[in-house]
This record gives C-alpha cells, structure tokens and sequence, in this order.
C-alpha cells in the first residue's frame, strides 16, 4: 500500500517532467541546449526520488533513480544522459557520500547507458508502445546488478528483495512516465506539422503568403543588416499557357519555376508563393545593386523550357519588380507596394525583364 502511495507521489513528478519535456522540446532552440536543460530536469528528477525512497535503512537507500537516468538516456540521447548523470551524482553526493554512494553512481551511469542501448534495440525489436515501455523498463533494471556490489548491514532487507521492488518500479515508471512523454511528443508533433501545412503551399512546397510577415520582419531585424531586398516575379502570360496546355500542365509548370527560383538563391533567402503565379523573393543583408544584379539572374534562369509529360516542350518567362529598403525604413506593405509597381512597370515594358526601382525606400 505504501508502495502504491509512493508510486501515485511520484506520477506526479513524471507529470511535471513531462510538462517540461513537452514545453523545452517545442522552442526553436539548438538540440544540444534542449537536450541538456531537460537532462538537468530529469536528474534532479533523480534527486528527488533520493529524497524519497522507497526504502531507508542503516545508510541504504533505495529509489527511482535508475528510471530517470533511463529515460533521459532513452528520450534525450548523449547529452541529456551526461547531464542528467552530473546532476544524479551530484544529489547524491550532497546527500552523502559512501561506499552506497558510489554503487548508486554507478547504477545510475548503467541505467543512461541502456537507455541509449534501449533505441537501437526497440528498433532492431521492433516494438512499440507498451511493449516498448516494457522493454525499456527491463532494460534499466539491468542496471541494478550494481547493488549485488554493496555492503549492506545484517539488518538490511534482503538484495534481492530490493532488487525485485525497484525493478517492479522500473516496468510501472517506464509505463507512466512513457506514456506520459510519448503523449507530449505526439502533441508537439501534430503542432509543429499543423504550423508547417499552414505556412506551406501545397502545390509548390513553397513558403505562402502567411510567412510572409514573419519572415520580412526577420530579414529587417537583422543587426547590422545593409538592408532588405524584395523582388516580386509574376510569371507571363500565364493564364494562356493554362488556356492551351491545360490546367495541370500550368501546374507542373509553377512546381518547375518554383524548384529554380529556389535553387537560385541563398539559403538565408526566402521564397514564397504569394499568389497563383506570383512569388516573391526575400534578401535579407542585401543592398539595392546586389538585389538589382540578384534580379537580372533570376529573370534569366526564368527563361525555361520545361517539358511536361502530356504537353510537350513549354516555353516560359517572367516579370520582375524588385526594390530595396533600408534597415527599420518601412513596412512590408510600403515595400510590396514599390516592388510591385516595378513589376506592373517590367509588364508595361514588354514583359520577361527585371525592373528594379532604386531609392524608392530610403
Ligand atoms: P501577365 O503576363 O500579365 O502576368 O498575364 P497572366 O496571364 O500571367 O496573368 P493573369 O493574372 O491574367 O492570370 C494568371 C493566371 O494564373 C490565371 C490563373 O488561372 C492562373 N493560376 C493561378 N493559380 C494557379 C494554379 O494554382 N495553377 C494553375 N495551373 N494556374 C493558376
Ligand atoms: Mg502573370
Ligand atoms: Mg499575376
């Protein structure tokens, strides 16, 4: 019954270790950063089920700390076992240091590692889910053989009545605090691919209008930044290339002019499809001669002959407006504007030629 109360008190804490997990694991932040705060959270997990054992006795103390270094090993990989261990061994130190000490180290140190063996072999396994869990519980109990190593007094409970309790602890930890983490990693799964669908066109992989802002707001906070550039690239005469070759011969085309535009451009570029056959391209650092040079470049690699199955040889060109504006100078809307009287200026023109209105935003 006890035991039972211990477990409930201690379903608590994965819950709140899982809420952290869930919380760290959706910020934008480096995967070493991410994994080593949340190894520091699952120490002191560690820690705190020292502080509460499930038995205490003449110096002896048994608890959960296996299953947390487990998991960490398991969930968080390399880094997140490390810290997790320096923050264990640190908690237990403090909580004294002993010959106990050192085996309980050492139980710890085993249990990171089948955590880290747990992933190649559920893979190699193939399980999942509960028997999964299982499997990971198992796994770290292995990790208790480092008790057979430590002295225990006459009064002792026998080791292997010990062992038999935290190994049982184990399977029920890895089952809650399993469940529990997975759940947390499926919602921010479905979140982060839920984001992803909205900001996403479909037909060309390409950024869409939603990330529109986000994205010029990035570029124009850029310390330092000489400047950001936008150029705006309307594919001619479009609508007769749909009239003539179909609607899904058009298609392909936007998928093809979209693969080269991208494939033109800087990774620290953005492309977007803002409208049907209209995309626009973000240079963020990039001053009003650069983007000028930038925009000739495009125009020509827009000169294509694409060949789509079922129509042929298609040839293609495009209109581009373009324009700069300087750090902090104007808003998205201001900058549209201008580059998109560049392009109604490159239509008038003739079509299949780069404008770019220089000084228009200063
Ligand atoms: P201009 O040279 O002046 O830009 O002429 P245009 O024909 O390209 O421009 P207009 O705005 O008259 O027509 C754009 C066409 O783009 C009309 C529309 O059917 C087509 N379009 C828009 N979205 C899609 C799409 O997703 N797929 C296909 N195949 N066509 C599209
Ligand atoms: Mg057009
Ligand atoms: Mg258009």
């Amino acid at each position: 019954m006890v035991d039972l109360l211990h477990l409930v008190n201690s379903t608590a804490m994965m819950a709140m270790i899982a809420l952290i997990y869930g919380i760290v694991q959706r910020r934008a932040w480096a995967k070493p950063l991410r994994h080593g705060l949340l190894g520091a959270t699952f120490g002191l997990g560690a820690v705190f089920s020292m502080l509460q054992p499930l038995y205490d006795h003449a110096g002896t103390i048994a608890d959960a700390r296996t299953l947390f270094l487990g998991f960490a090993g398991a969930f968080l990989g390399p880094v997140g076992a490390i810290v997790a261990l320096l923050v264990g061994t640190a908690g237990r130190l403090v909580i004294g240091a002993n010959q106990s000490a050192a085996m309980g180290i050492l139980a710890m140190a085993l249990a990171g590692t089948f955590g880290l063996l747990w992933i190649p072999v559920r893979r190699w396994l193939d399980l999942n889910g509960v028997a999964g869990m299982l499997l990971l519980g198992s796994m770290i109990s292995l990790a208790l053989a480092a008790l057979f190593f430590v002295p225990l007094s006459p009064d002792v409970a026998p080791r292997t009545g010990l062992i038999s309790l935290l190994a049982g602890y184990n399977l029920a930890g890895s089952l809650i605090l399993g469940g529990l983490l997975h759940r947390e990693r499926r919602i921010a799964t479905r979140e982060r691919e839920a984001l992803h669908s909205a900001a996403t066109d479909p037909l060309t992989g390409l950024l869409n209008r939603r990330s529109f802002e986000d994205r010029y707001r990035a570029a124009d906070d850029r310390p330092g930044s000489r400047g950001t550039s936008l150029l705006l690239v309307d594919l001619d005469h479009f609508k007769s290339i749909n009239d003539t070759f179909g609607h899904s011969a058009g298609d392909e085309i936007l998928r093809i002019a979209a693969q080269k535009l991208k494939a033109e451009v800087r990774d620290c570029d953005s492309v977007l499809r803002i409208g049907g056959e209209e995309f626009a391209v973000l240079l963020p650092d990039t001053p009003a001669a650069d983007a000028e040079r930038v925009g000739e470049r495009l125009c020509l690699a827009m000169r294509l002959s694409c060949a789509v199955e079922g129509a042929g040889t298609i040839s293609i060109t495009a209109s581009i407006g373009g324009t700069w504006c300087r750090r902090k100078s104007a808003d998205l809307a201001r900058l549209s504007r201008a580059a998109d009287e560049a392009l109604y200026a490159a239509k008038r023109q003739g079509r299949n030629r780069a404008v770019f209105h220089r000084n228009t935003l200063t």
